[in-house]
């Protein structure tokens, strides 16, 4: 390293402590907000601007303009009678100036005679003066008297804790700002930062921080996200690159014989939607490398049938497919489905969950690893200690709405020879925005499955009060006489769960009583045992039940096409993906389907979801509504995307930006598969300090 890389870096790993505006008594604060050093300090991005007008002498402040002025405060009175208030006089040798904050009397403990202050606000003619109504403000200390502002400014507004304020650390970064500076090094070169007018990695950060314009605001901030988004896009471009490099999966036959044969064993021909993703699909299947690809489809656009495809190709080149669900309800019913379809073939298929019995469980996993099982069918069982493949070629994970990165991983390695993987594809049900695809499922292909099977009529749905669902389960009862089935959803199993919850027990109850009399009833939730599960379901399946009073165990990838009014109790307990994922199980078939949400809601939020769902059925609007109640990490449901995958970059307004980074971080790695260029030095160190751990970059490059 030359003498000059060392200063350099130097500069950045000085301790906030031998800041002149810190000094050590103040350090602690800093370091508990994670700002230990200059280099931390300088990443820690302002949150938002306030623009500051410059200071005048109180004499010559106009009224009717946002003026700013300083002085010292010389009398204060609290009115605690009529429309509270605090008031203060502030003097600055040219005159007098009245300030007045409603309900602001707590303030009196803050600001007292002797006190010096700097005021923003809107003035206005007061008697011979001006005053200013609510103005901002601050206490000048006398250690921290900076000169009266000459001219308008944007203040950047820095995240802050009760013990360390935003003036404070601007302070801070102020005075290091100087020294620093020439230290902060570009991972960028000059002519790749023209083409897309980026500013240099310092100017950057000088502008984040002491903005002269808000051009100067955004050009950062553009320069910032987009180093963000580089990296993560790097780290999965470089990852997947080397995925390619290093392992094999097994490229399948294809042959109009096998397809045709394929499409016999279905009941229906497929929709265009289908065909494409299927298309895709062949293509990924037939190469030896390992395919990773994410299959979206709205509730109910099929994709069950579309992995079935997959699967079979694997048995038509006599090796094996995984189909893992995410609940045994559902792995139960792909199994029996799968099974009918292949009736009378000479394909074999098994079940496993982690209620099997362990001497059938024995049995299963024998067959699994002796190649004996051509399908095997389960849920996170699969994923268990012990499981093998003996020619595992296809993985399915079937309505992943969550993270997936890790059983992905995992599944991987369930085939014996290290270098060889499996093909994976992941059938998600929560349609993901296309952002969010695109960052946390960036090492994913993606095929859409656009459009539902014919003859389907959308679902319609009504929000009523408590008080109508007397009336709601009398039109039910009617629909039910008519031979049409249905689902009730309650949140709970039994009233001791969560105090004021609708519970199954409860429901059941007072609908046998009451207006289900007579009907055929069965509740379904966790706590039965499998086969008693199994049996339920069946029966409904095949009309003998009349309605299933249930929990959210049926809300993913139950498909009973009769089932064609859905009634779901307390519903604004209920997140948004989940009403819909639930309203799902219902417009199946061909039959005019009814969701019916009773709620009151008791949140805004509770409130803003039931009415979504009533608004639309299009999955992947509700979804973004979801992304804006409730923030990425929350849709994502994992820990790692919960929190703020990025500080600067912010979606939907950094579409571009991402998309542009995407395709720089594709090139950049065709170009440079192992990042190892002497002028990619310091990019690459960034990037592993990112994101080395999460993709093990270590032995990726
Ligand atoms: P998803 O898993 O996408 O929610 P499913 O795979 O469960 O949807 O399919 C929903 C329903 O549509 C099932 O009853 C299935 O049999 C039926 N289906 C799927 N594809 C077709 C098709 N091409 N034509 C007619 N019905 C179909
Ligand atoms: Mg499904």
């Amino acid at each position: 390293m030359s003498g000059e890389t060392v200063q350099r870096g130097e500069a950045l790993a000085a301790a906030v402590a031998a800041l002149p505006g810190v000094g050590p008594r103040r350090a602690g604060v800093f370091q508990r907000l994670g700002l230990s050093t200059v280099g931390r300090l300088l990443r820690h991005y302002p949150s938002r601007y306030e623009w500051e007008e410059a200071e005048s002498p109180i004499s010559a402040l106009a009224p009717e303009a946002v003026v700013s002025a300083r002085g010292e405060v010389t009398a204060t009175r609290s009115v605690m009678r009529g429309k509270r208030r605090f008031e203060a006089v502030l003097s600055d040798g040219t005159g007098r100036l009245d300030l007045v904050w409603f309900n602001g009397t707590y303030l009196r403990d803050r600001i007292k005679p002797g006190v010096r202050l700097r005021v923003q606000g809107k003035g206005r003619r007061f008697g011979p003066g001006i005053q200013i109504v609510n103005p901002r403000w601050e206490e000048i200390k006398p250690e921290r008297e900076e000169p009266s502002a000459k001219r308008a400014r944007l203040r950047p507004v820095y995240p802050a804790t009760e013990d360390l304020g935003s003036r404070e650390i601007e302070a801070a970064v102020l005075s290091a700002l100087p020294g620093a500076l020439g230290g902060v090094a570009d991972h960028l070169g000059e002519a790749f930062r023209r083409e897309r007018a980026m500013p240099g990695l310092a100017e950057a950060v000088r502008m984040i921080h002491a903005p002269e314009s808000d051009e100067e605001v955004a050009a950062a901030r553009r320069r910032l996200a987009y180093d963000e988004l580089l990296l993560q896009q790097l780290a999965v471009a470089l990852k997947r690159a080397h995925q390619r490099r290093t392992t094999r999966a097994p490229a399948l036959r294809w042959s109009k014989e096998i397809d045709a044969a394929i499409r016999r064993r279905l009941p229906f021909d497929l929709t265009p939607g289908q065909e494409a993703a299927v298309g895709e699909i062949v293509a990924d299947l037939t190469r030896e490398a390992p395919a990773n690809r994410l299959i979206q489809g709205d509730v109910g656009s099929g994709k069950t049938a579309v992995a079935v495809y997959a699967m079979l190709l694997a048995a038509a080149s006599k090796k094996q497919a995984a189909l893992m669900a995410p609940t045994e309800i559902l792995a139960e019913q792909h199994f029996a489905s799968i099974t009918r379809l292949l009736e009378g073939s000479k394909v074999g298929i098994d079940l496993l969950t982690g209620s099997l019995p362990s001497s059938e469980r024995e049995g299963v996993v024998a067959r699994a690893a002796s190649g004996e099982t051509d399908l095997l069918i389960g849920t996170h069982a699969l994923l268990t200690e012990g499981v093998r493949f003996a020619d595992l070629a296809v993985a399915v994970i079937d309505e992943q709405h969550r993270f997936g990165v890790h059983q992905r991983a995992a599944l991987r390695e369930k085939a014996d020879d290290p270098s060889s993987a499996p093909h994976v594809l992941v059938m998600t049900a929560t349609p993901i925005p296309r952002t969010l695809s695109l960052t946390v499922f960036g090492d994913l292909d993606v095929s859409l499955i656009k459009g539902l099977p014919p003859g389907r009529i959308p679902v319609t749905t009504r929000v009523v009060g408590p008080d109508k669902s007397r009336e709601v389960y009398a039109y039910v009862r009617g629909r039910l006489d008519r031979g049409e089935q249905a689902y009730v959803v309650a949140p709970a199993i039994d009233s001791g769960d969560d105090g004021g919850a609708a519970d199954v027990r409860s429901v059941m109850r007072r609908l046998e009583e009451g207006e289900f009399a007579g009907k055929r009833l069965a509740a379904l939730h966790g706590r039965l045992k499998r086969e008693t599960r199994e049996r339920i379901m069946e029966r409904f399946r095949l009309g003998q039940i009349d309605a299933l009073v249930a929990t959210t165990v049926i809300e993913v990838g139950v498909d009973v096409p009769n089932a064609s009014v859905m009634v779901v109790e307390q519903a604004d307990r209920f997140g948004l993906s989940q009403l819909h994922q639930l309203r799902g199980r219902v417009g199946r078939g061909s039959a005019r389907s009814l969701c019916v949400l009773i709620a009151a809601p008791a949140t805004a939020d509770g409130e803003a979801r039931v009415a979504a769902m009533a608004d639309t059925t299009d999955g992947f609007a509700l979804a973004e509504r979801d992304l804006e109640l409730r923030g990425p990490g929350e849709v994502l449901g994992s820990r790692q995307s919960g929190e703020a995958p990025f500080r600067i970059a912010e979606f939907p307004r950094d579409v571009d930006l991402l998309l542009m980074a995407r395709r720089d971080a594709q090139a950049w790695v065709e170009r440079s598969p192992l990042l190892d260029l002497p002028e990619e030095k310091l990019l690459r160190a960034r990037l592993l300090r990112a994101h080395g751990d999460e993709i093990g970059l270590a032995d990726v490059a």
